[in-house]
């Protein structure tokens, strides 16, 4: 059978179905192909979803025997039932991902259930249970993702040597957690298991947490997750996972050299990054070489080759669900001939741990490095009263403005919410905005988005309160 289309997307994760959805809405005929039973890819049914599933209601069973009784609200026989909570996230997962096939359905996009691969200029070849279906299409749109990477001798089993995907489903709760990499994943999923009292360690190979996040910041976090409990060796290096029988045996050595040393885990989480999947995917047939880590490079989402265009984790820039959106949803502009733009200087990222941290914009390091002119404002949660009235005063706003221009730069933030009160700064700084526009907006009271005000008033040093 032969069908032709005027877009075939390859992937159906974030990048993927915005991209169809927005060519469904500009009148494109439209196909997407995806190997996995769901739609929704990595951040629906094993990223950003379940996580936060899991966040949640880890959240609230450690809130529960940690600061209710301090409420007034007494709870006796507070009891973990994993198996529960593991269904509820697996309940947001299909709500989700059912979503994504309603709005496929909504938006005219056919979908291929299967494998695509690239077979010549204008061709793909899904491979799915009904066998192989060709497709001709005038535009190809590459949003096959990511997956996660591993150390050199450390086999990923997904039952006791762990990915992200594993550490979301484990059966129960380990007695000790080994996590490999205090990224994002490391921090995230280490809280959940911590939470639900897991003896966390945490193997990191540079001497900070977070890279990329705001040295301040970063160093404030790490004491923060200290105090729930985690426990950080910084500046290690992993050297290998030895599997016993009941146990595993974790080897590491001082990153800059030293004596070796081991620790004993019940389960091991590797998170040391993810890597451009591209495997299968027919890149030779048309003549895209992908670099040695598999990332296709891209001009405003076009490959070196005619009519094939690039989306999301399998490109350049910072592997994030918004990230990949927003370049489906401008993919699929240029290919009808609009001007999808993206501003790749304001994508927030955020850490959804306790408290959350959350920035846009360039560090403090990255403003040295550049020889830019800044000013600071600060505002910590301890002096914001509506943090004071929920008992939840750890972190701060830090806002960056150009010295001459006022301008804000970055937003650096880490407290309960912070997460949803970046949007603001995004905003702001999208529309140009100075610290004193941010200094001189109502914000309401009280509120936590007044320390947003507040910090951006102490760029110019009028903060209210302290
Ligand atoms: P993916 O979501 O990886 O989707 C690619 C899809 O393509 C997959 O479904 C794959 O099966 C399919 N595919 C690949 N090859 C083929 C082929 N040849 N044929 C057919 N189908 C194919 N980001 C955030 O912004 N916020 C978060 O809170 C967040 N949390 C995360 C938590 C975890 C544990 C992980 C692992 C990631 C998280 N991320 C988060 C990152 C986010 O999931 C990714 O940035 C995002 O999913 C990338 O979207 P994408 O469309 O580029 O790729
Ligand atoms: P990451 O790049 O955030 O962190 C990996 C960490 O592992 C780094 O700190 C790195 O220094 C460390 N590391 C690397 N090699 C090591 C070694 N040999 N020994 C010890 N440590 C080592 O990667 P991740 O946490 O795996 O996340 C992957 C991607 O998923 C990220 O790009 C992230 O953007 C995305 N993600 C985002 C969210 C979110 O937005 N909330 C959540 C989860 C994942």
């Amino acid at each position: 059978m032969s069908d032709t289309f005027d877009v075939v997307i390859i992937g159906a994760g974030p990048g993927g179905y915005n991209c169809a959805i927005r060519c469904g809405q500009l009148g494109l005929k439209t196909a997407i192909i995806e190997k996995e039973p769901t739609l929704g890819g990595t951040c629906l049914n094993v990223g950003c979803i379940p996580s936060k599933a899991l966040l949640h209601a880890s959240e609230y069973y450690s809130a529960a025997a940690r600061d209710f009784a301090s409420m007034g609200i007494e709870v006796s026989g507070l009891k973990l039932n994993l198996e529960q909570m593991l269904a509820q996230k697996s309940d947001a997962v299909k709500g989700l991902t059912d979503g994504v096939a309603f709005l496929m359905k909504k938006n005219k996009v056919e979908v291929f259930k299967g494998a695509g691969r690239i077979a010549g200029p204008g061709k793909v070849v899904v491979s799915g249970a009904a066998g192989e279906t060709t497709l001709q299409t005038r535009n190809i749109v590459i949003a096959t993702g990511s997956v996660p990477t591993s150390l050199p001798g450390i086999q990923i089993d997904e039952e006791r040597v762990v990915s992200s995907t594993g550490a979301l489903s484990l059966k129960q709760v380990p007695k000790k957690l080994i996590l490999i990499g205090a990224g994002v994943i490391g921090l995230e999923l280490g809280s959940v298991w911590r939470r639900l009292g897991a003896e966390v360690v945490v193997l990191e190979y540079l001497d900070r947490i977070l890279p990329g996040a705001d040295g301040e910041i970063a160093k404030q976090a790490q004491r923060v997750f200290a105090k729930q409990g985690l426990e950080f060796k910084l500046g290690v290096k992993v050297t290998g996972v030895e599997k016993l029988k009941s146990k595993l045996k974790v080897s590491y050595e001082p990153a800059a050299g030293g004596e070796a040393q081991a620790l004993d885990a019940d389960v091991v989480l590797v998170a040391v990054g993810r890597r451009p999947y591209t495997d299968g995917l027919g890149l030779e047939t048309v003549g895209i070489n992908p670099d040695k880590r598999g990332m296709i490079a891209n001009d405003h989402f076009r490959t070196s080759a005619d009519g094939v265009w690039v989306v999301g984790d399998v490109t350049a820039g910072p592997m994030l669900a918004h990230k990949a959106e927003d370049e489906g949803v401008a993919c699929a502009e240029l290919i009808a001939g609009k001007a999808g733009h993206v501003d790749y200087g304001i994508i927030p990222g955020v850490v959804y741990t306790r408290p959350e941290i959350a920035w846009v914009g360039k560090t403090e390091e990255e403003l040295k490095a550049e020889g830019v002119a800044y000013q600071v404002g600060r505002f910590p949660f301890t002096a914001n009263s509506r943090a004071r009235t929920n008992h939840d005063t750890d972190g701060f706003v830090k806002i960056l403005a150009g010295a001459s221009t006022d301008r804000v730069l970055g937003a650096h933030l880490m407290g309960v919410g912070v997460g949803e009160m970046i949007a603001e700064i995004c905003v702001a700084m999208e529309f140009g905005a100075s610290s004193e526009d941010i200094a001189r907006t109502c914000h309401p009271h009280p509120t936590l988005t007044e320390a947003i005000r507040q910090a951006a008033m102490g760029v110019e040093g009028w903060t209210m309160q302290m």
